[in-house]
């Protein structure tokens, strides 16, 4: 056996990397600082080169037990030996109905019924179309639009992206190729701000207008993500939900990043005390080890569409329902259950509200703000990533700054000491900006 530094081409990664590989939001031919990783244990990415990175963001929200966690590798290696696929056309298996289960236990009371997807992205375009065919099947075809909020992000393809901002959202550039929806003012006051009796004069006056032709609201609870990173108050999610019966249209929350208890609470919804009649689900759902997403959805919703023409549900990934992605997410709802999440996340609230504070005294910074284990400091600039990525690399954390902003959101496991790196190394890089 070759040593492992002997491995070809294991020192040229990034290289050959660049001939052929496609990244996320990356120009085809780019030049942009890549890191080839080559372990990932714990809180750890240690890199081809030796170098150890503490994760500041559990893979996009996903990683919240760390890394390579050995229940999850035990549950999914334990599924391999069983079955690793098969159709969930007119079969089913222990791993999709024991999560699923566990699902409706978990989410909030009315939600009783789960399609499994294979992405975030893909969970969003399923709730779309319940909520299309929900009222194809009360004979209302002409409600088929739908109301999103400005600052809301849903995902890359292309129903997600109609509801995702239109205006400062990543996808304007298609906008002519996408579903025309309806976008009411960014949900307010901020999260911890007093309340404000017209918070929601722009969504009612849109629904007041539009109802006749609305399927469904769709927003992300309490947190807005990759649209802005600004935390709201829950107070508009109550009144939302009282203001979408008024009006005779669905209520979808997108909790891909939130949920799993990354706001605080176990789901977004739980700090408004507001049920969905959607809900959707990925990320942190297999503890980010494999990719599986869903959307939960009420008995009303379910009796309503079996009730209809065509009376079946028009969706069906191939991947759905994967055994070992269900055997993951299990696994991974069973560790957060089983582990003190509520007092880790408010330990890392804390100890982020504390170290980032020094943020604010510093030029380049227009704002911090943190909530459960999300830390965000937004800039007056876009950051130059080119400069800061490798500035933080350098300072052993990784971290992925994007436009203004540059945030973390840790796996609950990290340790004080390990979040203070992480804290220092984003007052120290932005002090030098
Ligand atoms: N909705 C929200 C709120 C998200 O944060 C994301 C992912 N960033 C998505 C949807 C899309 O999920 P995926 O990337 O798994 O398709």
């Amino acid at each position: 056996m070759p040593s492992e530094s002997a491995i070809p081409g294991r020192d040229d990664l990034v290289a050959r990397d660049r001939r052929c590989v496609m990244h996320p939001y990356a120009a085809p031919l780019s030049s942009a600082p890549l890191f080839a990783v080559e372990r990932a244990e714990g809180v750890r990415l240690t890199l081809t080169d030796g170098r150890e990175l503490i994760d500041g963001m559990s893979s996009w929200w996903a990683a919240i037990h760390g890394y390579g966690h050995p229940a999850l590798t035990a549950a999914i290696s334990a599924q391999l030996g069983r079955m690793s696929h098969v159709m969930f056309g007119g079969l089913t298996h222990a791993p999709a109905v024991e999560l699923c289960e566990a699902l409706v236990a978990l989410t909030p009371e009315p939600l009783t019924r789960v399609f499994l997807a294979d992405s975030g992205s893909v969970s969003v375009e399923v709730a779309i179309k319940l909520a299309l065919q929900f009222f194809i099947a009360r004979g209302q075809p002409e409600k088929r639009r739908l109301v999103s909020v400005l600052g809301g992000y849903h995902g890359d393809t292309f129903g997600a992206m109609a509801v995702t901002d239109p205006v400062n959202g990543m996808h304007h550039l298609f906008r002519g190729a996408l579903t025309q929806h309806l976008f009411a003012p960014a949900p307010g006051p901020a999260f911890g701000a007093p309340w404000s009796p017209r918070a929601l004069d722009g969504m009612a006056e849109l629904l007041e207008r539009h109802a006749h032709e609305v399927a469904a609201v769709i927003l992300e609870p309490v947190v807005q993500g990759a649209g802005g990173m600004r935390f709201y108050h829950p107070r508009y999610l109550r009144e939302l939900r009282a203001l979408c019966d008024r009006h005779d249209v669905l209520l979808v929350l997108d909790e891909i990043a939130t949920g799993f208890g990354r706001s605080g609470e176990m789901f977004g919804c739980e700090h408004a005390g507001v049920a969905p009649d959607i809900l959707c689900l990925g990320k942190a759902l297999t503890g980010g080890t494999m990719t599986l997403a869903a959307a939960l959805f009420t008995e009303r919703v379910a009796e309503t569409i079996s009730r209809g023409e065509p009376r079946v549900f028009m969706h069906g990934p191939t991947f759905m329902g994967n055994p070992l992605a269900c055997s993951a997410a299990l696994a991974s709802i069973r560790l957060l259950l089983g582990s003190p999440w509520r007092a880790r996340v408010s330990a890392i609230e804390a100890q982020l509200r504390r170290e980032l504070a020094p943020c604010r005294a510093l030029d380049a910074v227009a704002d911090v703000r943190v909530l459960g284990a999300i830390g965000v400091v937004e800039l007056e600039q876009p950051v130059d990533m080119a400069r800061v990525q490798p500035a933080f690399v350098e300072r052993g954390v990784w971290l992925r700054p994007f436009g203004k902003l540059v945030y973390t959101m840790p796996p609950y496991i990290i340790e004080p000491a390990e979040l203070s790196r992480i804290s220092e190394a984003i007052v120290g890089v932005l002090s030098g900006i």
